[in-house]
């Protein structure tokens, strides 16, 4: 039996979500998919939407999203307007019925789509069992790397806002740190199977975004043009001489690229081999338009 609580501030959220099985809910789009599938069996939902968490402030630093901010109000918002790349991602995730519910904080910590992993009769590495099925069957879709998990990373948004330079605010009842959003994620291991390096009990609470770049831009290629995960994008941020170029379905966390040589230590397999060209193309586009003419 699993119950539901709205808390009405961050404190109360955050005893909540200390207790046992409890977990954090934004709009509950790819929640609720994973407690359908068996994937998750909690014992609390702490839905997040009265917490206090649904603002965009901008101070001389930069901006502070809260990690509640909608996906559809993160691709209209004025504030959003000198980040091309994250706007951009914004507005191209999934469908408006999912931005008009889904979240930032919800975005950037759902799970693979890997379609064994979501699949009821299988019961796969990353889910804790002892097989990878995607490297023994069907991984079309999967990543370029090598290793347990070649599932592919799934958030329009984590390329955008890693590339535009963001940090993610973590908070638990026992404190807070601060990390480069590229280390929310984490590489799985035999002990450890999370994509994600929150402790039991921690929330992600915002987004910090340093002031604009130059120039930002986003590339992506889904099956459709609208309603349909990334296969492979790219976000690209230039700050003076210096860009970024950040990834996501090329490896099963957001990768950054070497901008002189995007495809390096993606080697991709048989069946995936098309990827790397996808990558190569929408690396050169993003790049292309970050660059002065
Ligand atoms: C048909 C379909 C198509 C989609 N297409 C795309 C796409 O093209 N691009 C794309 O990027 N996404 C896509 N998605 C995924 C969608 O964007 C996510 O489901 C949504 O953004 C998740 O937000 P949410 O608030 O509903 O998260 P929830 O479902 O509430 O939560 C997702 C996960 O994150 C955890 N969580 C939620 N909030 C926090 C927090 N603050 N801190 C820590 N953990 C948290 C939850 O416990 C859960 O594990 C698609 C989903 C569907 C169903
Ligand atoms: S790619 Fe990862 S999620 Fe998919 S079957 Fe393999 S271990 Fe499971």
């Amino acid at each position: 039996m699993t119950s539901y609580v709205r808390p009405e501030s961050l404190d109360d959220a955050l005893v909540a979500l200390g207790e046992d099985g409890a977990v954090p809910m934004g709009g509950g789009t790819d929640l609720a998919g994973q407690i359908d599938r068996g994937i998750r069996d909690p014992t609390a939902l702490v839905d997040l939407g009265a917490s206090g968490l649904g603002t965009i402030e901008q101070d001389a630093d930069g901006l502070t999203i809260g990690a509640a901010v909608t996906l559809a109000t993160l691709a209209e918002a004025p504030e959003l307007e000198p980040y091309a790349a994250v706007r951009t991602a914004a507005s191209l995730a999934a469908s408006s019925l999912i931005r008009n519910v889904g979240t930032v904080g919800g975005n950037l910590c759902q799970h693979t789509r890997c379609w064994y992993y979501r699949g009821e009769e299988w019961h796969c590495w990353l889910g804790g069992g002892d097989t990878c099925y995607a490297q023994i069957g069907d991984h079309r879709k999967h990543n370029l790397e090598t290793g347990d998990c070649i599932s592919a990373h799934p958030s329009d948004l984590a390329p955008a806002l890693a590339a535009c330079g963001a940090t993610v605010e973590i908070r638990s009842r026992g404190g807070a740190r601060e990390l480069p959003l590229l280390e929310l994620y984490r590489r799985p291991t035999d002990e450890n199977r999370s994509l994600l390096a929150l402790e039991p009990g921690e929330l992600v609470v915002a987004v910090n975004l340093p002031g604009p770049p130059d120039a930002s831009a986003y590339e992506r290629v889904g099956e459709r043009a609208a309603f349909s995960f990334p296969l492979v994008s790219v976000a690209a941020a230039r700050r003076g001489d210096e860009t970024r170029l950040v990834a996501a379905g090329v490896a099963n966390i957001p990768r950054e690229l070497d901008t002189g040589d995007p495809l390096a230590g993606l080697p991709g397999n048989p069946q995936t081999l098309w990827k790397r060209t996808l990558l190569a193309t929408l690396a050169d586009r993003a790049l292309a338009a970050v660059t002065p003419s």
